[in-house]
């Protein structure tokens, strides 16, 4: 309808993005939601459920790569801001297969951002007033940043130069830059936001919370990379969401925000915590897949592998968040010992259900 705006957003399907739209929807009622997502391996439209037929949402399956569908959305639903997700997300695949991860995440950006730039850059004069205000807002990673070391005080800030070391973070680096550049040579209005490791429900089964939990309850060995030591700043998926929405209205164009939660935790802690609720809620003499009685496995911990180490693999990330805890009054609501519970939880039913 007429007093709404039309927003593209892309890659809903996936993990963070349909943790964003429930929330989003449900914060505003001024904006009507387009999303457009390919539906690949890792979009499930069951992520989106919840929401149901809502009147100010609107699903299109395609391609992002696809510049005459992106053209057509824009025309077709006056679109006045994008949120882009959409994305190969995964570091284990980028190393299988990186060709797909720089056709999407730097040519489907690259798409996207220049059907925005010609529909509300290049309108005519008369029309110019119409597309003031609108945004393209840029998903993406701590991963640009390369690697830390373990040094506690060392941490990612903005000005952090970029050193990708996979082809997935290679591959958002450089979308990272194409959209730098139309800001700074077409004077667009964009901002991008690089986050760090997100968890909570509906992420997708290859990442590494829902692999330990999903192998623990079939009983199978849980695989943990190299010496388990990796650090990663763990952040909730819905206090990410919090900070796009943050940044996407009150960012300053042009301008990068950091997102994380100062919450570091080796990948071994997080196997162990994971272990230990399992433990808690649904004993391994309680699991069927696991309960024989000739088996050595007493505790889920038991089940810990450790495997040659992931290629390339960045021993730290973790997050300064100081600029938009202090420009735009961010904070992380989730704490963690509870966000984890909650997750854990999450997926237990997921993957009992899948069994039953
Ligand atoms: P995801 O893999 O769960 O979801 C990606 C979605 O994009 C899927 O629904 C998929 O179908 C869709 N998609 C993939 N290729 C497409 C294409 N060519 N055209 C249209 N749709 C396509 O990813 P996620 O974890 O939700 O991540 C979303 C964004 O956030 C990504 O840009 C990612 O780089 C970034 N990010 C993720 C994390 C994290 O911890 N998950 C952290 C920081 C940043």
């Amino acid at each position: 309808s007429n007093d709404k705006k039309n927003i593209l957003v892309t890659g809903c399907a996936g993990f963070i993005g349909s943790n964003f739209v429930p929330y989003f929807l449900e914060k505003y009622d001024n904006y009507n939601i387009v999303n457009l997502d390919l539906l690949t391996y890792a979009g499930d439209l069951d992520n989106l459920k919840e929401i149901g037929n809502h009147p100010r949402y609107k699903f299109i399956k395609g391609d992002i790569c696809n510049r005459k569908l992106v053209e057509f959305i824009f025309d077709e639903y006056d679109i006045k801001g994008v949120i882009h997700f959409a994305a190969e997300s995964h570091v284990d695949n980028s190393i299988k297969n990186p060709g797909v991860f720089v056709e999407t995440n730097v040519n489907g950006t690259f798409t996207l951002l220049d059907v925005a730039y010609k529909h509300w850059m290049k309108s005519p004069f008369v029309f110019k007033v119409k597309y003031e205000g609108c945004r393209f807002h840029h998903i993406s990673t701590d991963e640009v940043y390369g690697s830390l070391g373990d040094d506690s005080n060392d941490l990612f800030t903005e000005e952090t130069p970029y050193a990708p070391n996979s082809p997935y973070s290679a591959s958002k680096a450089a979308s990272d830059m194409i959209v730098r550049s139309y800001v700074k040579t077409y004077g667009m209005n964009c901002v991008i936001t690089n986050c760090s490791n997100n968890y909570g429900p509906k992420q997708h089964d290859e990442k590494l919370i829902p692999t330990i939990i999903r192998k623990a309850l079939a009983g199978e060995p849980v695989p943990i990379y190299g010496d388990g030591k990796n650090i990663r700043d763990w952040l909730y998926v819905l206090d990410h969401c919090k900070g796009i929405d943050l940044v996407y209205h009150k960012g300053k164009s042009g301008e990068t925000y950091n997102i994380g939660g100062r919450n570091e935790r080796t990948n071994l802690q997080i196997a162990y915590t994971i272990c230990k609720r399992l433990d808690e809620i649904y004993p391994v003499k309680d699991n069927p897949s696991i309960s024989d009685p000739r088996s050595t496995i007493q505790n889920y911990k038991d089940l810990l592998v450790f495997v040659e180490d992931r290629a390339g693999h960045d021993r730290r990330y973790a997050i300064d968040a100081t600029k938009i805890e202090s420009e735009l009054g961010w904070r992380a609501d989730e704490n963690f010992d509870t966000g984890i519970i909650k997750t854990i939880d999450w997926y237990l039913e997921k993957y009992i259900d899948q069994r039953d």
